[in-house]
């Protein structure tokens, strides 16, 4: 839709369709540019789409306003190895509502700030932001303190 909305975003493959405010909050609705994907098992290419399942992802806010994605979670078959696999996306985790960016925000908020202030804060609930806080953690000790991913 508008191409410094794009840039703003920073997402790989991803153009703003639409944008809604709603109650001091910002809907940004997505679509991919990108027509097909590298299936995960043989890195083989398919754009044969199965389904397409639009979830709702946290991300940074702008201007003070929370801000939620429409992403279309599209599943495709894989002719190759008959699968269904889900586009991988590398700036969302499987099975999270929240994209990485943002997961790291909380995660650096929280060590400032105290989890109940960070609720407040980001309209989340504390069981959020302490699912955040501990997942980050727990993978940065995994993945050790000071290397990057
Ligand atoms: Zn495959």
């Amino acid at each position: 839709m508008d191409f410094h909305l794009d840039s703003l975003l920073n997402l790989p493959n991803v153009t703003v369709l639409s944008c809604q405010q709603q109650e001091g909050l910002i809907f940004l609705s997505l679509d991919f540019l990108n027509e097909g994907i590298l299936c995960p098992n043989w890195q083989t290419y398919t754009d044969n789409l199965h389904q397409t399942r639009p979830i709702l992802v946290r991300d940074l806010s702008i201007v003070g306003q929370g801000v939620y994605l429409k992403v279309p979670r599209r599943q495709f078959i894989c002719p190759h190895c008959g699968k269904y696999p889900t586009e991988p996306l590398e700036w969302i985790e499987p099975r999270r509502n929240y994209t990485k960016r943002y997961e790291e925000y909380i995660y650096e908020k929280v060590k400032e700030l105290t989890v109940e202030q960070v609720s407040k804060i980001e309209q989340l609930s504390p069981e959020q932001v302490q699912n955040i806080f501990s997942r980050q953690a727990r993978k940065k000790k995994e993945t050790g303190q000071c290397q990057k991913e």
